[in-house]
């Protein structure tokens, strides 16, 4: 199985509202793999279907130990990696962080974003079962960042004016090559 090439702003893939997966075939297996392997690939920490073209409801996120701020990890610490997350829905937030964020369909593109600190969200997992899950830090800045894909929202969505105006022509490139 080859990796797939990751869709960029413009392409209208990245605009559509996933579809709900609701039998878990063979299929969605090995959606789930090639997901995986496309997000290592590209050296990311979570993708969501669309980013490869697809419409159904699945993304996955791989954050590193390492990669999360110490205070989290602990917190983070039951939640098994990589996490693969079908029709996921965030249920509740609480707090703010604010960090640089980036984005595998906006290549050399960040933006400094408010979101929730911790995010309650419950999704299926591959076995079928339903599963609910509270994360914090990185991680729950993650989940509703894939989460969002997967009603269309993007990056570009969260930033303030100021921030897209300094990144117009970048975004502006990306649009002309998707
Ligand atoms: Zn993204």
């Amino acid at each position: 199985m080859k990796e797939k090439t990751i869709v960029t702003y413009g392409n209208e893939a990245l605009r559509k509202v996933a579809k709900p997966i609701t039998t878990i075939t063979e299929e969605t297996h090995q959606l789930a793999e090639l997901m995986l392997k496309t997000m290592y690939e590209a050296n990311g920490v979570g993708l969501a279907a669309e980013q490869i073209g697809r419409d159904e409801a699945i993304c996955v996120i791989d954050i590193p130990p390492e990669a999360e701020k110490t205070e989290c990890r602990p917190f983070n610490a039951p939640v098994p990696m990589p996490l693969i997350m079908i029709n996921p829905e965030i249920l509740d937030t609480e707090g703010t962080q604010r960090s640089e964020e980036g984005c595998l369909s906006f290549p050399e593109i960040s933006a400094a974003i408010t979101r929730a600190n911790q995010v309650t969200v419950s999704f299926t997992a591959l076995d079928g079962a339903r599963q609910t899950i509270t994360v914090q830090g990185l991680l729950a800045r993650a989940v509703q960042h894939e989460t969002d894909h997967l009603k269309g929202i993007l990056l570009v969505d969260h930033m303030t004016p100021v921030q897209k105006m300094s990144v117009s022509g970048k975004l502006r490139r990306l649009k002309r090559r998707a």
